[in-house]
């Protein structure tokens, strides 16, 4: 097996938070990602492919139809948008770095034209990732969706 890899990137604005939890207790946990009036992150995103090199063309994958295909179904829908609200297949989804790498999987694993989904890394920021390898995880929904009903330049 041989493992092939594409790194994208995307801009994106979330808040996390859990609507079952008190105000304190997401802020406890989610921190600066529970930032009130949501905040963004440049993600990196990592596909990794795996499979046998083809006999004519000595790949696993052409990594021009990895790329275009990771643009039509996940970047043009991602990008400089706001997770809570603008993106369909994140309803419901608390937004964190694990819950994008398995929403990701199930966008594109089986529109993988050659090879099969072997990993999908987000990468939040320079010291944060999460690795994903496709075992069946189901994601609770919650509504995670607000309304900005607090006033502004009171949060420091
Ligand atoms: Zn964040």
């Amino acid at each position: 097996m041989v493992y092939v890899t594409r790194r994208v990137n995307f801009s994106a604005a979330h808040r996390l938070f859990n609507p079952t939890f008190s105000e304190e207790k997401n802020e406890a946990i989610f921190d600066k990602c529970n930032n009130f009036f949501g905040h963004g992150h440049n993600y990196i995103v990592d596909v990794t492919v795996k499979g046998v090199p083809d006999p004519e063309t000595g790949y696993v994958i052409d990594l021009k139809k990895l790329k275009a295909l990771l643009e039509e179904h996940i970047l043009s829908k991602v990008d400089h948008k706001h997770l809570n609200f603008d993106v369909e297949f994140f309803e419901g989804i608390i937004p964190t770095a694990e819950n994008i790498a398995v929403t990701f999987w199930k966008e594109i694993e089986h529109k993988i034209p050659q090879g099969t989904l072997h990993k999908i890394t987000v990468f939040e920021s320079d010291n944060n990732y999460v690795e994903y390898y496709g075992e069946p995880i189901e994601i609770p929904k919650h509504d995670v969706r607000y309304s900005i009903d607090k006033e502004p330049f009171l949060n420091s």
